[in-house]
């Protein structure tokens, strides 16, 4: 029996876990407690300040550190110290918080939210809010750059993007990464076509799942579900982990861990052009997205930054359309030994085997 968890668990690590919402209706009836997100334990801290401690802190302050709002330290403690309060002032201006210092409600309710793995604050220097003019000066944009504003050069406009082939991604999930590049190419003049030779692509897809080489392990469930490098390396990783949604009716989510894989693709490919995160809850720069919500539509402060970098597409008349025109590289609708469906009947398994446990 153990023999066939660990099997289960060999054929799960394997393969990104793709839902799909028409095909996969029976996992809402699991317990929610086997989902549990990466840092739901930080809801223990509401109300807690300057002077307090409280056990567990220390992981909050890691994940301050993770972000760029604490500096590296070898053991943090679990009193909540200047530093933290600082941190904490930080983030809530980043996040249009109120700023208290305190670790409030509306505070730990945004910080518990799945993000994006890539620091809001790189180098020491603030890339959202707090980094721009301070209260009175007049400023609407929010978009930022990673530190030096790297961009892909002049000569590098038509760049291309393949998938790690041991995903073994099913045609629509790729469709899915097609339909995030089109939504930028639409407002800059670049293409984003896709190639089979990871070797020489510009951009390189993977889902890992923990610890996979580059200094920013992911975090299971929930937590951090991607994260992506400045110009001109091209790395674009996500969690293997979560629960990815495609083409899924939100409406009828199977999963309250479901997170729809174009949203986090469009954010991701804002960092691969340039871009920096955005205090704008509407841009798909924003750190944040909750799992179950759909987001994929740029936003003027998207649109502001990324043509910052790159000028304005010629044919972009000023408006995005819902859904830009795709250049599919395939449509045949091949599909890969890991459809949906059977992805989604091994982990129904596989839940069911660890409940045994
Ligand atoms: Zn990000
Ligand atoms: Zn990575």
């Amino acid at each position: 029996m153990r023999f066939q968890v660990l099997a289960f668990a060999l054929l799960l690590s394997l393969s990104p876990s793709f839902i799909s919402a028409h095909f996969f209706p029976n996992i809402s009836s699991l317990p929610s407690s086997i989902r549990n997100s990466t840092w739901d334990s930080f809801y223990d801290f509401a109300g807690c300040k300057q002077g307090d401690t409280v056990n567990g802190l220390q992981k909050l302050k890691q994940y301050f550190q993770r972000f760029g709002y604490m500096a590296t330290a070898d053991n943090y403690t679990d009193y909540f110290d200047s530093s933290l309060e600082s941190a904490i002032k930080t983030y809530q201006r980043n996040f249009n918080l109120n700023i208290s210092g305190e670790l409030d409600g509306k505070t730990i309710q945004q910080i518990v939210r799945p993000r994006c793995g890539n620091a809001d604050i790189i180098n020491g220097s603030s890339t959202m809010n707090s980094g721009k003019p301070p209260a009175g000066f007049h400023t609407v944009a929010h978009f930022s750059f990673f530190p030096g504003m790297p961009r892909w050069p002049a000569n590098r406009r038509d760049l291309t993007y393949a998938f790690f082939p041991q995903n073994q991604l099913t045609q629509e999930a790729k469709n899915a990464f097609s339909r995030a590049f089109a939504r930028w190419a639409e407002v800059i003049p670049m293409t984003f076509t896709e190639t089979d030779s990871i070797g020489t692509a510009d951009i390189r897809i993977g889902f890992f799942s923990g610890d996979h080489g580059d200094g920013e392990p992911f975090d299971g469930v929930l937590g951090t579900l991607a994260h992506a490098f400045s110009p001109p390396a091209g790395h674009f990783h996500l969690d293997d982990d979560e629960d990815w949604l495609i083409d899924g009716d939100l409406t009828l989510l199977p999963s309250i861990s479901a997170v729809d894989l174009e949203s986090v693709a469009v954010h991701e490919i804002g960092h691969l052009l340039g871009l920096g995160h955005s205090s704008v809850e509407d841009a798909i720069m924003f750190p944040s997205i909750s799992a179950g919500t759909r987001k994929v539509q740029l936003a003027d402060d998207d649109i502001q930054g990324v043509q910052t970098l790159y000028g304005s597409n010629p044919d972009f008349n000023g408006t995005t359309s819902s859904s830009p025109p795709v250049r599919e590289s395939d449509s045949s609708g091949a599909h890969y030994p890991f459809a949906s469906w059977g992805v989604g009947a091994l982990l129904a398994v596989g839940y069911f085997f660890s409940l045994m446990l």
